[in-house]
């Protein structure tokens, strides 16, 4: 069976770094809609022309241009075993049109990762990202300095211009408003968990993993159900 997993989240609730970890250690494409976007601003893009502004201002691109992005990445083939969808779908258009493209395939196992808006507001501002190699430096321990250069290559960190602070509060609202509802356009499904993310990252990671295992499984005992229903028809 094909692992199709949606992460949900607020923005800060460590999606980003979770999912790169997991899907690493899957062996799924990790696609990071936040990141394409980003991608294409960098390397201008009639796409990233479009965003640039919408990004920076903490709204959100239309429905139409991510759906339109993320059909198309789901189509390739590295995405048919499976995939990680992190930061996609973000409203409720986008996820019923995320429902219409993986239709007749197996069901997506939805994981959102909670955290209160006081942490969320604490890793965002003072989250680092690496001008040289890209990596995000670890969120400092409350009280604790915010770093400049990176462990990883020593180049320069910088801040994400939406993890300005005016911005981080765009983005909460923007969440609370359009994101939030996917919770309850997905909560009723049995292929949906919540993990906590206000843990540190290595016991999301373990919360993470039990919850898509324990998803998958449900998935498996229906699909079984429902074939031996058909047979007995
Ligand atoms: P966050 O750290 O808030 O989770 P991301 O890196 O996922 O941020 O995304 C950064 C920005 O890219 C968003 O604030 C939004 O402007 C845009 N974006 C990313 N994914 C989507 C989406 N599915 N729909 C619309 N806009 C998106
Ligand atoms: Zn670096």
């Amino acid at each position: 069976m094909a692992l199709k997993l949606v992460l949900l989240g607020p923005p800060g609730a460590g999606k980003g770094t979770q999912a790169k970890s997991f899907a690493a250690a899957r062996g799924i494409p990790h696609i990071s809609t936040g990141d394409m976007l980003r991608e294409a601003v960098a390397a201008g893009t009639p796409i990233g022309l479009r965003a640039k502004a919408v990004m920076a201002s903490g709204q959100l691109v239309s429905d139409e241009i991510i759906v339109g992005v993320v059909r198309e990445r789901l189509a390739r083939p590295d995405a048919q075993a499976g995939f990680l969808l992190d930061g996609f779908p973000r409203t409720v258009p986008q996820a019923e049109a995320l429902d219409a493209i993986v239709a007749g395939g197996d069901a997506l196992l939805v994981v959102d990762i909670a955290a209160a808006d006081e942490e969320l507001i604490r890793r965002l501002t003072s989250r680092r990202v690496c001008g040289q190699c890209g990596a995000n430096a670890p969120v400092p321990a409350p009280g604790q300095p915010v770093p400049t250069a990176c462990g990883k290559c020593g180049g320069a960190l910088t801040q994400r211009p939406d993890d300005r602070e005016e911005v981080i509060w765009e983005r909460l609202r923007v969440y609370a408003r359009d994101t939030r509802p996917l919770i309850d356009y997905y909560r009723r499904r049995p292929t949906f968990r919540s993990v906590n993310g206000a843990q540190e990252p290595s016991a999301v990671a373990r919360d993470l993993e039990a919850a898509v295992n324990a998803a998958a499984a449900l998935r498996l005992a229906q699909g079984a159900a429902i074939a031996s229903n058909g047979a007995g028809v």
